[in-house]
Order: C-alpha cells, then structure tokens, then sequence
C-alpha cells in the first residue's frame, strides 16, 4: 500500500484556473496540491484559445462572468509585471459592418458601463479608420474598449504554476483523479499514483468538472463542449491590425474575431459550435466560415500567409454563466466549472473569489510571511543586443541557436527542461521553438536530443505531448549513451 499524502488544498486541474488558485493559496500557510492528469499543465482547454484579456462588455450586468472578467482584466497589468508572462494592453474595438449595427454598438457600451467597464468610447467611420488603417472602408463604426489586452495563454499558466511551487505549492503532473471519498474532515483521493487526503477540494478539471463532481454524488455540474477554430497567420503581418477587433455578438459567441497575438501574429477565429465528443480537428467549414466573415473585417489578409490552425474545446454549462460555489454534498468542495470565455480573463478574479469561499468554510489560512510574487525568464529574443552578448558570454549555450524561425537558444530549451517541460510541445510552447514558418520542421530533432539529454532519456521515449506520441521508433544507429553525453555537455 502506498503511503497517503496529506495535504491542506487539492487543487484538480492545472489550466488557468487551477493554476491562478493554486498561485493565489500560495500567500499562505497552507499544504497545497495541483493535480494534473495530462503530462504537462495547460494541456487542456487553456493551451488553445483567443488568448484575449477582455474588458468585460459582453457578459450580462450581475453575473458572476461579468463581475470576475472587469476584475480579471484590472488584475493583468500587475500581474503581468510580477511574473513576467506574455501580455499587452492593445485595446479592443467592437465595430458595426452597416448603419443598422450602429445602435448595437451603444447598447453594448452601455452594458459595458454597466459591468463597470471604464474608458468606451464611440467612434465615427472616420475615427475607426483612422486608429485601425487597414479595417474594411465598409464598417460604420466602432466601440473603443482600452482596457482590453492579449496574453499568450499558456505562459500565463505556467508563470501562475512556477511561481506557486516558487512559493511551496506542490505540482504532479501525469496524476489522474479517479474516485474520492467523503470523509468526516476531508477527503480520500484515489489517483493513478498515490492516494491523496486533502481538507479542501477545487474542482478546475475544465470539461471533466462533471465528472469530478459525480465523484463526491454532486449531479449538478452537467456540461458540453462547444468548439472553436482558430488559424493563425504568419509575424509577417505584425501591425496588421493593433487592437482586437470584435463584430457584434452574436448570441452563443462574441463572433469572429480578427486578433494581434502578442508574439506579432495575426489570429482569427474562433467558432462556436456545440460538439459531441472532444476531438480537436480542425475543418474546411471551420475554415471557410472563419475567413469569410474576418476578410469583412480587413479585407487584406491572404490564405497564402497562413502558418497553422488549431482548436479548443469550450466548458459550456447549463446556467449561462460560471458555476463557482460549494458543492451540495460538501462546502469544503469548491466547483469551478462551467469556466467557459471569457475565463482566461477573469481566472485571476475566480482564484481570488475561490480564497474567499474557502475561507468561509472554515479552514484557518494564516497568510505567508515570505510570499514572493516575483518570477522571471530568460527570453533572448525580448532583450537588447547587449544584454544578449552579456548572456551568451556567461553561457555559451544562449548563443546557439535552434529554432531560427523564432530565434531561440539551446540555453532558452534547456531553462525551459528545467522549469518542467518533457515533450516537445512543453518546450515549444515555454520558448516558442516550432511555432515560426517553417512550424518545427528544422528544429525538432534538435530539441528531442536536448530533451533527451538533459531527461536523461532515449530519444525514442521523447514525445510530441505524452505516451503514444513518441517520434522515433526502432533501433537508432550511433551510440545513444555517448551522444547523451555530449548533448548534456552542450546544453
Ligand atoms: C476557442 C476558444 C477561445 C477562447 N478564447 C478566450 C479568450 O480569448 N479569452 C478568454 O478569457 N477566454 C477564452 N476562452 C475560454 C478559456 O480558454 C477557458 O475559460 C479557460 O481556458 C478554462 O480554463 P480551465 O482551467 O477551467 O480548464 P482547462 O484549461 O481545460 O484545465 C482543466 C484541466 O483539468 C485537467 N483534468 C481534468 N480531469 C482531471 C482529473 N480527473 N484529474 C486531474 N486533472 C484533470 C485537464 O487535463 C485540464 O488540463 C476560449 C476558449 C476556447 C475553446
């Protein structure tokens, strides 16, 4: 029998919000678990979204959406700035693609200001065009929502889970929740690594909220997958447009959105169609929807610059809005499900509100002493020439380059190993390696050596994102041992 682990906190789920409570719990005293089934955190529903901070005008005055994704959004800058992930305030502007949408626009600012959202403004045709040069002659107008920001969402979730370990918090990855019992002051929990016994239990396993929930008999978290597309065009088209540039909603979406990554991509999409089961294709239809209605909004952009496509899967629940309260069965259980967009706005808020609802059960949290919020990256790429001669000169290993699409290092891959990735996509989306033109094609086989060398692996053991998506089968010719050994040497 494996030994119990006995913790304050278990947090199931590392996405983006499981991530930002567990960070949030980490200013206090408490022994803190996040359980993550998949290899890697944010391999789930935050790995693959808009990637928008948004200002808060689109969800309906006095829900919880509304409430958390306004606060969410006036908690990014700081938190930005505290743990150095990929984030910018470029604002975002709702337009009218006739006259007749113009009345559309003012009722939207007005919801906006009812959900406290600062700063709107109206703009005239003239205005609209004269702050986004390359939006469609066509539109009416436009509404300014400053406030509004873009995030690179998967760093955001590993900059919230490192600075929690940073703190004390325990991470394990690879660790599956398979049943928990109800006990007199807690909970027992059955992984497919060892049993857990936990005080308090958050429930952030995204589309899986329900069937976690079913595992203490709460029935009540009923959800489906509503899928969006998403296709993103090369960095050459940086600047294409500035801010986010929104439609009027519709009513199951915000709709096709035209979007400036942080990185200098131009994105669009997403779709918004309910699905029955959880595969994350993506499609000519999608395709075909996506680009007529986004050339609508700037007529120039051309499938010949398209690099790749993606798609992620909505938690959608039956309310209409986030379920985040205490479960029937038990108030030290705390859902947080239904977290369908804009939750990678308000994850911050949700992580706050969840403190505040676990201090209500009961549990004594006496706050840290020594919480350091702080947490920084090398990213060669984001700092001056010289301060780039000063790094490589320590460590000759920032100045090989392996991904030269998105110039990234050998030292950048090998920080990355060393902050948690083991696949090849944990490495690519820690330094953006793969992710240019050529999407990998050059560099894989370079990263699989780093990984193998500083894991201490074969290469056939290496993976895309977990078991059963290794590269290489079969016999490799050379001699592995020696060839670890130099790469260790060189990373
Ligand atoms: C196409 C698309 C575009 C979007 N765009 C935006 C946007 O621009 N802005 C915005 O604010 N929001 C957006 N969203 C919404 C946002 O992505 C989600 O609200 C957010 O990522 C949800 O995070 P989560 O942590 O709840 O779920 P997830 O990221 O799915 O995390 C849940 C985790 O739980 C794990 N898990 C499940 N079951 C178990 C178990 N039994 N044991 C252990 N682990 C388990 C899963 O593997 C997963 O990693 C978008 C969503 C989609 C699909």
């Amino acid at each position: 029998m494996m030994a119990i682990l006995e913790v304050d906190v278990l947090v199931i789920g590392a996405g983006v919000v499981g991530a930002a409570v567990v960070r949030e719990l980490s200013r206090y005293e408490l022994a803190l678990l996040l359980v993550e089934k998949e290899v890697d955190v944010s391999f789930g529903t935050s790995k693959a979204n808009s990637g928008i901070v948004h200002s808060g005008i689109h969800d309906r005055p006095g829900t919880l959406k509304a409430r958390l994704s306004v606060r969410g959004c006036q908690l990014f800058p700081e938190l930005a700035a505290e743990l150095g992930f990929l984030y910018k305030q470029n604002g975002a502007v709702v337009v009218a693609r006739s006259r007749e949408e113009l009345a559309g626009l003012e009722k939207l600012a007005e919801n906006g200001r009812a959900n406290g959202v600062k700063d709107l403004s109206l703009l005239s045709r003239e205005e609209l065009s004269r702050i986004e040069p390359n939006l469609s002659a066509e539109l009416a107008g436009g509404l300014l929502a400053p406030s509004g920001g873009i995030v690179v969402p998967f760093d955001l979730v590993f900059a919230l889970t490192e600075n929690a370990v940073a703190n004390g918090a325990k991470l394990m990855v690879g660790t599956e929740v398979r049943g928990i019992k109800v006990e007199k002051d807690g909970f027992l929990v059955r992984t497919n690594r060892q049993p857990i016994r936990t005080k308090v239990i958050v429930n952030a396993a995204g589309l899986y909220g329900g069937e976690v929930a079913a595992m203490i008999g709460d029935h009540s978290i009923q959800l489906y997958a509503r899928k969006g597309e998403e296709y993103l065009f090369d960095r050459k088209l940086e600047g294409l447009v500035q801010r986010t540039i929104f439609p009027l909603p519709s009513k199951v979406s915000k709709g096709i959105l035209v979007i400036p990554t942080v990185d200098g991509n131009i994105m669009i999409g997403p779709t918004a169609h309910r699905v029955e089961n959880y595969d994350l294709s993506t499609s000519v239809s999608g395709w075909n929807e996506i680009y007529s209605e986004a050339r609508n909004l700037v007529p120039s952009l051309q499938p010949a610059d398209l690099i790749t496509a993606f798609s992620g899967l909505r938690a959608v629940g039956t309310t209409g809005d986030f379920m985040i309260a205490p479960s029937m069965i038990s108030p030290r259980f705390i859902n947080a499900a239904g977290i369908e967009s804009p939750g990678l706005t308000a994850a911050p808020a949700i992580a706050e509100y969840i403190v505040e609802l676990i201090k209500e059960s009961g549990l004594p949290m006496p706050r840290k002493r020594r919480f350091n919020p702080l947490r920084s990256v090398v990213r060669l790429r984001d700092i001056n020439p010289q301060a780039q001669a000063e790094l490589m000169q320590k460590d000759p290993a920032y100045g090989q380059i392996v991904c030269r699409c998105e110039m990234v290092s050998a030292g950048e891959i090998r920080d990355a190993i060393r902050r948690g990735a083991t696949t090849v996509d944990g490495v690519k989306l820690r330094t953006r390696s793969g992710m240019g033109r050529c999407q990998g094609g050059f560099c894989t086989p370079k990263i699989i050596r780093l990984l193998s060398a500083e894991l201490g692996l074969p290469p056939e053991q290496i993976s895309k994102n977990g078991p059963g998506s290794e590269f290489l089968f079969g016999r490799l010719r050379g001699n592995q041992a020696e060839k670890a050994k130099e790469e260790k040497e060189y990373a």
